[in-house]
């Protein structure tokens, strides 16, 4: 363990899925590691929380990376990653990664199985088949692809060459795949516009942007793995992720400090020397991570203006209000699945509020809820302009959030009759919440590429800041816990090779 007096070689401000990650890895290869989290608890957008008996998920409850497959390149990184730690994490296997509901009854289960999924889509749209086959096809391919390069990091040229050298057909054609987008890839097979809007929602449900806007390399790790390494949910709640995080970089001798707010990144001539925490104390290593968003990193903990990142450098994903719902288990009929999206208009989907997501994830793990009970997790999206006139705890701020909350849960009875009766216990969380919790400017879900940028466009691990790293959201390949994975094991990999201790492949 890193004594108070003694510096270590590595301060990690945000103890989210990316921080902790790149953390555990440095921590397990003999890089000492110091994270400072500002909340009691670790895991940001995927931690859990308790409320009357209930254990909700914060955030995240769709998980990806659990698969059992040993040769899967960048694949199942959280089964590997904790295969290294030497921890555990039991997982449930979630048969459905969203149920959609949608205009026009059209309802349809991405289940595991993905002849069912390609089947019931050919069933709606006899006359687009063949441009169905064609267009998950292309996102199996990235699956492909993805499945048999290691990890690693794109600015590590050593890494980057062994990659190409040990892949190079499979490199080139990754390369050239990153400059595509997954709604012009569909528009190539398909025609029908509302199979073109179902493509929307499949992207909007995870990348909260139109297929258009969508990378189809994200979209093949999504839409593909699925059915593939599948979706498992871990038992206890999204917490169980960063509790074994944290377990993994303790038990290698790493210290996890929480309500230590980080205020500045000391950077010295183009140099990070450490950090400074809100209680005026100062800490110094060797690199510096930051977890938190590209905004809050460069435009409020760097004080430096020569270091401003424009706001509008991409584009700033909104917020989100949200419902933690303890109702009685009568509601949720037998066989109901987890996880739905809920459009009533083809208009307004990507409008503020107008997808309502939800999940139960008792329906898996009933020890989140008392006996007799289930939990409901509904969100839509939200800004806090709409909110900012309110003052926190305000009885004109509880009204406004229950006047929004009735709306989504009369929407919400479209397929659960009877929800508004059947609430016992309501928790209602809007954008200012968010910004709060998570130290996020205006609590957004991060930096969305805008129209014509590319994925490669997204920030890597290094910054202008000599020895200043970032991992998380902000960073390559964006949004998701398992993209945030992806994004610490990439920014430990160029740490640790930097200090000539390269991490071994993840097996
Ligand atoms: C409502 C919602 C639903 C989602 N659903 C899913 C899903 O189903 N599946 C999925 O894969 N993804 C989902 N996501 C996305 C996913 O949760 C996030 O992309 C991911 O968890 C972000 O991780 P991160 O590493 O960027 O850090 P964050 O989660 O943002 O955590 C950053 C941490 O840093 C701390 N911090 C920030 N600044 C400081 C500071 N100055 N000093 C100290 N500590 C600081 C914060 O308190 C926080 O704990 C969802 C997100 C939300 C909000």
């Amino acid at each position: 363990m890193v004594s108070e007096t003694q510096s270590p070689d590595v301060i990690v401000i945000g103890s989210g899925i990316g921080g902790l990650t790149a953390a555990a890895l440095l921590q397990q290869r003999g890089i000492s590691t110091l994270v400072f989290e500002k909340n009691p608890y670790p895991g940001g957008s995927c931690s859990s929380f308790q409320r009357n008996g209930y254990r909700f998920d914060a955030g995240a409850s769709v998980f990806y990376g659990f698969g059992e497959n040993g040769t899967s390149g960048t694949l199942n990184l959280h089964t590997r990653i904790f295969r290294k730690l030497g921890v555990e994490v039991r997982t449930i296997p979630d048969p459905v990664q969203i149920h959609y509901h949608l205009p026009g009854d059209f309802t349809v289960a991405a289940c595991y199985d993905r002849h069912a999924f390609l089947g019931a889509l050919a069933d709606r749209f006899p006359h687009e088949a063949e441009g169905i086959t064609k267009f998950y096809h292309e996102l199996d391919e990235v699956y492909e692809i993805l499945s048999s390069l290691p990890a690693g990091s794109l600015e590590d040229v050593t890494h980057l060459l062994s990659v190409g050298a040990s892949f190079p057909l499979k490199t080139v054609a990754l390369a050239l795949k990153s400059f595509r987008s997954m709604g012009k890839t569909a528009r190539r097979y398909i025609r029908d516009e509302e199979l073109l809007h179902f493509i929307d929602i499949e992207a909007y449900s995870w990348a909260v942007q139109d297929a258009v806007s969508t990378p189809l390399v994200n979209a093949g790790i999504c839409l593909a793995d699925r059915h593939f390494g599948g979706i498992n949910y871990p038992v206890g709640g999204s917490g169980a992720i960063p509790a074994a995080l944290c377990q993994g970089i303790e038990k290698f001798g790493g210290t996890i400090r929480y309500q230590s707010e980080v205020t500045e990144i000391l950077v010295d001539n183009g140099v990070a020397r450490g950090v400074r925490l809100a209680d005026g104390t100062e800490h110094y290593a060797r690199a510096v991570i930051s977890n938190a968003t590209i905004w809050d990193t460069f435009n409020r903990l760097v004080t430096d203006s020569r270091y401003r990142v424009d706001e509008k450098r991409f584009l700033q994903a909104p917020s989100w209000f949200q419902l933690f719902l303890g109702v009685d288990a009568a509601v949720i009929p037998a066989g109901f699945d987890v996880h739905h999206i809920l459009v009533d208009d083809w208009k307004s989907y990507d409008k503020l509020g107008g997808t309502i997501y939800f999940s139960s994830p008792t329906i898996l793990d009933p020890s989140l809820a008392p006996p007799g009970k289930h939990i409901v997790h509904a969100f839509v999206t939200g800004e806090v302009d709409q909110w900012k006139q309110y003052e926190r705890g305000s009885s004109a701020y509880k009204s406004a959030k229950e006047e929004m909350a009735a709306g989504i849960i009369s929407r919400t009875e479209r397929i659960l009759p009877g929800l508004s009766k059947a609430v016992e216990l309501k928790v209602l969380a809007t954008p200012l919440t968010h910004q709060r919790y998570l130290n996020r400017i205006n609590g957004t879900y991060g930096p969305l590429l805008k129209p014509g940028q590319n994925i490669l466009q997204k920030p890597q691990n290094t910054t202008p800041i000599k020895n200043l790293f970032a991992a998380g959201d902000s960073t390559f390949p964006g949004q998701g816990v398992i993209a945030v994975t992806y994004s610490g094991v990439s920014c430990a990999s160029y740490i640790a090779r930097r200090f000539g201790k390269p991490l071994d492949e993840l097996v």
